[in-house]
């Protein structure tokens, strides 16, 4: 058996398992372009690449920039400040997991860095999610007992 002609086979056996309640998606693994950015949402920070030639920046990550072509690109935190960009409640959750948190919200922020990341979005007791919402980052364990990046819209802000 000659390893020459053998194709490279990805061992995903140690990936993560992705999934969506009870309902398993598959594996995934951070590539190296990704694992910044989950790195970053295990410490409670939510990164956003940034380029050091034009000061943009995006997600999801770019390894060269869009606008200057530039390959200096780096991770750095999200401001956490945003508004409402567009938004959509579910009430019919697409499995049972997400049907416990339902009735939820789902949508784009637009942050202050000028990134639309889309996200669960939180409303806090006496507020109402509107367009142009002021909103402001946050970490929920959601219904999957994943803890993620989301966007909490509260009663001063819609004032
Ligand atoms: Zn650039």
């Amino acid at each position: 058996m000659s390893s020459s002609t053998e194709a490279t086979v990805a061992d995903w056996s140690a990936g993560r398992h992705v999934m969506a309640g009870e309902l398993f998606l598959g594996l995934y693994q951070p590539s190296p372009e990704t694992a910044g950015f989950w790195e970053g949402v295990a410490r409670g920070e939510l990164l956003f690449k940034w380029c050091a030639a034009c000061a943009r920046a995006y997600h999801p990550r770019r390894i060269i920039c869009p606008q200057c072509s530039s390959t200096q690109l780096a991770w750095r935190p999200a401001s956490g400040e945003g508004k409402v960009y567009s938004f959509s409640e579910v009430h019919r959750a697409p499995t049972k997991a997400f049907g416990r948190g339902a009735p939820y919200t789902v949508g784009l922020i637009e942050t202050a860095e000028g990134v639309h990341y889309f996200c669960r979005i939180v409303a806090q007791q006496g507020a109402a999610i509107a367009i142009d919402s002021p909103a402001r980052l946050d970490f929920r364990v959601l219904e999957t007992g994943q803890r993620l990046p989301v966007f909490v819209v509260s009663a001063e802000g819609a004032r």
